[in-house]
Protein backbone atom coordinates (compact mmCIF):
# COMPACT_ATOMS: atom_id res chain seq x y z
CA UNK A 1 0.00 0.00 0.00
CA UNK A 2 2.92 2.49 0.85
CA UNK A 3 5.32 1.06 -2.01
CA UNK A 4 8.74 3.12 -1.52
CA UNK A 5 6.86 5.61 0.08
CA UNK A 6 9.87 7.76 2.34
CA UNK A 7 7.88 7.87 5.63
CA UNK A 8 9.52 9.82 8.68
CA UNK A 9 7.57 9.04 12.05
CA UNK A 10 8.53 10.75 15.27
CA UNK A 11 7.98 9.37 18.48
CA UNK A 12 8.76 5.67 16.39
CA UNK A 13 11.10 4.03 19.61
CA UNK A 14 8.20 2.57 21.28
CA UNK A 15 4.33 2.35 21.29
CA UNK A 16 2.15 3.51 18.88
CA UNK A 17 4.95 5.48 16.70
CA UNK A 18 7.46 1.93 16.81
CA UNK A 19 3.44 -0.03 15.12
CA UNK A 20 3.61 2.53 12.73
CA UNK A 21 6.77 1.86 11.41
CA UNK A 22 6.54 -1.82 11.44
CA UNK A 23 3.03 -1.55 9.58
CA UNK A 24 4.29 1.01 6.87
CA UNK A 25 7.56 -1.20 6.05
CA UNK A 26 5.54 -4.62 5.71
CA UNK A 27 3.51 -2.21 3.46
CA UNK A 28 6.54 -1.18 1.44
CA UNK A 29 7.42 1.99 2.60
CA UNK A 30 10.86 3.20 3.89
CA UNK A 31 10.93 3.96 7.18
CA UNK A 32 12.71 6.53 9.34
CA UNK A 33 12.40 6.56 13.21
CA UNK A 34 12.54 9.81 15.55
CA UNK A 35 13.33 9.37 19.12
CA UNK A 36 14.57 11.38 21.95
CA UNK A 37 17.70 9.19 22.05
CA UNK A 38 20.33 7.63 20.29
CA UNK A 39 19.91 4.56 22.81
CA UNK A 40 16.26 4.11 22.24
CA UNK A 41 16.56 4.74 18.36
CA UNK A 42 19.42 2.60 18.19
CA UNK A 43 17.53 -0.31 20.19
CA UNK A 44 14.09 0.26 18.40
CA UNK A 45 15.99 -0.33 14.88
CA UNK A 46 17.91 -3.57 16.11
CA UNK A 47 14.60 -4.77 17.28
CA UNK A 48 13.31 -4.01 13.55
CA UNK A 49 15.92 -5.49 12.36
CA UNK A 50 14.94 -9.18 14.07
CA UNK A 51 12.04 -8.86 12.42
CA UNK A 52 13.76 -8.78 8.71
CA UNK A 53 12.50 -4.81 8.47
CA UNK A 54 15.31 -2.38 7.68
CA UNK A 55 14.62 1.03 8.52
CA UNK A 56 16.60 4.26 9.39
CA UNK A 57 16.66 6.80 12.37
CA UNK A 58 17.86 10.04 13.85
CA UNK A 59 17.40 11.92 16.99
CA UNK A 60 16.80 15.59 16.50
CA UNK A 61 15.50 17.64 19.61
CA UNK A 62 11.96 18.46 18.74
CA UNK A 63 12.32 21.60 20.99
CA UNK A 64 15.02 22.80 18.56
CA UNK A 65 14.30 24.02 15.02
CA UNK A 66 17.32 24.64 13.30
CA UNK A 67 18.25 20.71 14.66
CA UNK A 68 14.96 19.23 12.84
CA UNK A 69 15.93 21.10 10.01
CA UNK A 70 19.39 20.14 9.53
CA UNK A 71 18.03 16.23 9.71
CA UNK A 72 15.93 16.73 7.35
CA UNK A 73 18.29 17.98 5.24
CA UNK A 74 20.09 14.48 5.79
CA UNK A 75 17.32 12.89 5.23
CA UNK A 76 16.88 14.50 1.65
CA UNK A 77 20.44 14.25 0.88
CA UNK A 78 19.80 10.65 1.19
CA UNK A 79 16.51 9.71 0.35
CA UNK A 80 15.88 12.93 -2.15
CA UNK A 81 11.93 12.88 -1.12
CA UNK A 82 9.98 12.95 2.11
CA UNK A 83 6.34 11.57 0.92
CA UNK A 84 4.69 10.39 4.33
CA UNK A 85 5.60 12.63 7.57
CA UNK A 86 4.03 11.46 11.02
CA UNK A 87 3.92 13.77 14.10
CA UNK A 88 3.62 11.03 16.96
CA UNK A 89 5.89 12.05 19.22
CA UNK A 90 4.22 12.99 22.20
CA UNK A 91 3.95 13.03 26.14
CA UNK A 92 0.67 13.28 28.63
CA UNK A 93 -0.53 14.66 31.83
CA UNK A 94 -2.71 13.70 34.52
CA UNK A 95 -2.43 16.31 37.82
CA UNK A 96 -5.27 19.09 38.34
CA UNK A 97 -3.93 21.98 37.53
CA UNK A 98 -3.12 24.10 40.49
CA UNK A 99 -0.67 21.04 40.97
CA UNK A 100 1.16 21.06 37.67
CA UNK A 101 4.50 23.46 37.04
CA UNK A 102 5.05 25.64 34.30
CA UNK A 103 7.69 23.97 33.16
CA UNK A 104 5.68 20.68 33.19
CA UNK A 105 3.07 23.07 30.84
CA UNK A 106 5.48 24.00 28.81
CA UNK A 107 7.00 20.70 28.86
CA UNK A 108 3.58 19.47 26.96
CA UNK A 109 3.17 22.10 24.76
CA UNK A 110 6.01 22.26 23.11
CA UNK A 111 6.34 18.47 22.15
CA UNK A 112 2.40 17.83 21.62
CA UNK A 113 2.14 21.18 19.37
CA UNK A 114 5.10 23.33 18.66
CA UNK A 115 7.17 20.35 17.30
CA UNK A 116 4.20 19.39 15.10
CA UNK A 117 4.77 23.20 14.02
CA UNK A 118 8.76 22.72 13.53
CA UNK A 119 8.73 19.57 11.91
CA UNK A 120 5.74 20.35 9.47
CA UNK A 121 7.22 23.17 8.65
CA UNK A 122 10.94 22.00 7.87
CA UNK A 123 8.89 19.21 5.71
CA UNK A 124 7.14 20.70 3.97
CA UNK A 125 9.15 23.29 1.49
CA UNK A 126 10.06 18.85 -0.34
CA UNK A 127 6.37 18.05 -0.49
CA UNK A 128 5.03 21.06 -1.75
CA UNK A 129 8.58 20.85 -4.59
CA UNK A 130 7.28 17.55 -5.57
CA UNK A 131 3.81 18.77 -5.45
CA UNK A 132 2.34 15.74 -3.58
CA UNK A 133 2.70 14.69 0.10
CA UNK A 134 1.03 13.39 3.56
CA UNK A 135 1.43 14.53 6.57
CA UNK A 136 -0.21 12.23 9.83
CA UNK A 137 -0.32 13.51 13.33
CA UNK A 138 -1.42 11.92 16.18
CA UNK A 139 -4.16 13.45 18.15
CA UNK A 140 -6.20 11.55 20.95
CA UNK A 141 -9.77 10.73 22.47
CA UNK A 142 -9.30 13.52 24.44
CA UNK A 143 -9.04 15.84 21.88
CA UNK A 144 -12.81 15.83 21.32
CA UNK A 145 -13.87 15.16 24.92
CA UNK A 146 -11.21 16.57 27.19
CA UNK A 147 -10.25 14.88 30.28
CA UNK A 148 -11.17 15.90 34.11
CA UNK A 149 -7.18 16.61 34.71
CA UNK A 150 -3.88 17.20 33.18
CA UNK A 151 -5.58 19.81 31.63
CA UNK A 152 -2.38 20.30 29.12
CA UNK A 153 -2.59 17.49 27.58
CA UNK A 154 -6.59 17.64 26.13
CA UNK A 155 -4.92 21.44 25.15
CA UNK A 156 -2.51 19.90 23.27
CA UNK A 157 -4.31 17.90 21.50
CA UNK A 158 -7.16 20.07 20.40
CA UNK A 159 -4.17 21.84 18.99
CA UNK A 160 -3.25 19.30 16.77
CA UNK A 161 -6.83 19.32 15.45
CA UNK A 162 -6.84 22.51 14.49
CA UNK A 163 -3.15 22.31 13.39
CA UNK A 164 -4.30 19.44 11.29
CA UNK A 165 -7.84 21.27 9.84
CA UNK A 166 -6.05 24.64 9.15
CA UNK A 167 -3.11 23.35 7.28
CA UNK A 168 -5.37 20.35 5.23
CA UNK A 169 -6.91 23.93 3.40
CA UNK A 170 -3.56 25.52 3.50
CA UNK A 171 -1.56 22.64 1.80
CA UNK A 172 -4.38 20.84 -0.41
CA UNK A 173 -3.75 23.05 -3.31
CA UNK A 174 -0.05 21.38 -3.48
CA UNK A 175 -1.22 18.24 -3.09
CA UNK A 176 -0.24 17.64 0.30
CA UNK A 177 -3.24 15.78 2.46
CA UNK A 178 -3.20 16.53 6.30
CA UNK A 179 -4.96 14.09 8.70
CA UNK A 180 -5.06 12.46 12.00
CA UNK A 181 -5.63 9.93 14.12
CA UNK A 182 -7.15 10.30 17.72
CA UNK A 183 -7.18 7.10 19.72
CA UNK A 184 -8.89 6.52 22.72
CA UNK A 185 -7.02 3.94 25.43
CA UNK A 186 -4.03 1.99 23.99
CA UNK A 187 -1.99 -0.47 25.62
CA UNK A 188 1.59 1.26 25.05
CA UNK A 189 3.81 2.62 27.96
CA UNK A 190 1.66 5.76 28.57
CA UNK A 191 -1.02 2.87 29.96
CA UNK A 192 1.17 0.36 31.24
CA UNK A 193 2.16 2.56 34.02
CA UNK A 194 -0.97 3.14 34.88
CA UNK A 195 -2.44 0.86 37.69
CA UNK A 196 -4.69 -1.83 37.31
CA UNK A 197 -7.50 -0.25 39.69
CA UNK A 198 -7.46 2.40 36.97
CA UNK A 199 -7.31 0.53 33.88
CA UNK A 200 -10.25 -1.92 34.90
CA UNK A 201 -13.43 0.35 35.08
CA UNK A 202 -11.99 2.33 31.89
CA UNK A 203 -12.16 -1.19 29.93
CA UNK A 204 -15.46 -1.97 31.10
CA UNK A 205 -16.19 1.89 30.02
CA UNK A 206 -15.68 0.85 26.34
CA UNK A 207 -18.35 -0.03 24.49
CA UNK A 208 -16.11 -2.20 21.90
CA UNK A 209 -14.78 -4.05 25.32
CA UNK A 210 -11.52 -3.93 25.68
CA UNK A 211 -8.52 -0.97 25.28
CA UNK A 212 -7.08 -0.49 21.73
CA UNK A 213 -3.76 -2.51 20.58
CA UNK A 214 -1.24 -0.40 18.58
CA UNK A 215 -2.03 -2.27 15.52
CA UNK A 216 -5.42 -0.86 15.70
CA UNK A 217 -4.51 2.50 15.97
CA UNK A 218 -1.70 1.83 13.07
CA UNK A 219 -3.86 0.67 10.67
CA UNK A 220 -5.98 3.72 10.56
CA UNK A 221 -2.73 5.44 9.95
CA UNK A 222 -1.89 3.00 7.05
CA UNK A 223 -5.59 3.79 5.56
CA UNK A 224 -4.87 7.49 5.18
CA UNK A 225 -1.62 7.55 4.47
CA UNK A 226 -2.51 5.00 1.51
CA UNK A 227 -3.77 6.46 -2.04
CA UNK A 228 -7.21 4.59 -0.33
CA UNK A 229 -7.80 7.75 1.34
CA UNK A 230 -6.61 10.19 -1.58
CA UNK A 231 -9.65 12.40 -1.54
CA UNK A 232 -9.85 12.59 2.12
CA UNK A 233 -7.83 15.45 3.95
CA UNK A 234 -8.74 17.74 7.43
CA UNK A 235 -10.26 14.19 8.60
CA UNK A 236 -9.46 13.41 12.61
CA UNK A 237 -10.39 9.65 12.58
CA UNK A 238 -11.43 8.54 16.16
CA UNK A 239 -10.00 4.92 16.62
CA UNK A 240 -11.39 4.18 20.20
CA UNK A 241 -14.20 1.88 20.71
CA UNK A 242 -16.57 4.45 21.09
CA UNK A 243 -14.64 5.55 24.74
CA UNK A 244 -16.14 8.20 25.62
CA UNK A 245 -14.17 8.49 28.99
P1 LIG B 1 4.92 6.12 24.34
O1 LIG B 1 5.26 6.81 25.62
O2 LIG B 1 4.93 4.63 24.28
O3 LIG B 1 5.83 6.68 23.16
C1 LIG B 1 6.08 8.05 23.01
C2 LIG B 1 7.08 8.29 21.91
O4 LIG B 1 7.37 9.69 21.91
C3 LIG B 1 8.40 7.56 22.12
O5 LIG B 1 8.86 7.06 20.88
C4 LIG B 1 9.35 8.65 22.61
O6 LIG B 1 10.68 8.48 22.15
C5 LIG B 1 8.75 9.90 21.99
N1 LIG B 1 9.09 11.04 22.81
C6 LIG B 1 8.69 11.27 24.11
N2 LIG B 1 9.26 12.41 24.55
C7 LIG B 1 10.01 12.91 23.52
C8 LIG B 1 10.82 14.06 23.35
N3 LIG B 1 11.00 14.95 24.31
N4 LIG B 1 11.42 14.26 22.14
C9 LIG B 1 11.26 13.38 21.16
N5 LIG B 1 10.50 12.27 21.23
C10 LIG B 1 9.89 12.04 22.41
O7 LIG B 1 3.51 6.69 23.97
P2 LIG B 1 2.37 6.23 22.96
O8 LIG B 1 1.23 5.79 23.78
O9 LIG B 1 2.89 5.34 21.88
O10 LIG B 1 1.99 7.68 22.37
C11 LIG B 1 2.24 8.06 21.03
C12 LIG B 1 1.27 9.16 20.68
O11 LIG B 1 -0.07 8.67 20.83
C13 LIG B 1 1.36 10.40 21.56
O12 LIG B 1 1.22 11.55 20.75
C14 LIG B 1 0.17 10.25 22.48
O13 LIG B 1 -0.29 11.49 22.96
C15 LIG B 1 -0.83 9.58 21.58
N6 LIG B 1 -1.93 8.86 22.26
C16 LIG B 1 -1.67 7.78 23.05
C17 LIG B 1 -2.74 7.13 23.66
C18 LIG B 1 -2.54 5.93 24.55
O14 LIG B 1 -3.52 5.53 25.23
N7 LIG B 1 -1.37 5.31 24.57
C19 LIG B 1 -4.04 7.59 23.46
C20 LIG B 1 -4.26 8.68 22.65
C21 LIG B 1 -3.18 9.31 22.04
Amino acid sequence: MLDQKVTIITGGTRGIGLEIARTFAKNGATVIIFGSREATVKKALANLKTEGIDADGYWPDLNNYNDIESTIKKIIDQYHTINILVNNAGISASKPIDETTPEEIDQILNLNVRAVLYTTKAVVPYMKQAKNGTILNTSSMVSIYGQPAGVAYPASKFAVNGITKSLSRELAPFGIRVNAVAPGITNTDMVANLPKETIEPLRKSIPLGRIGEPKDIANAFLFLASDMASYITGEILQVDGAARC
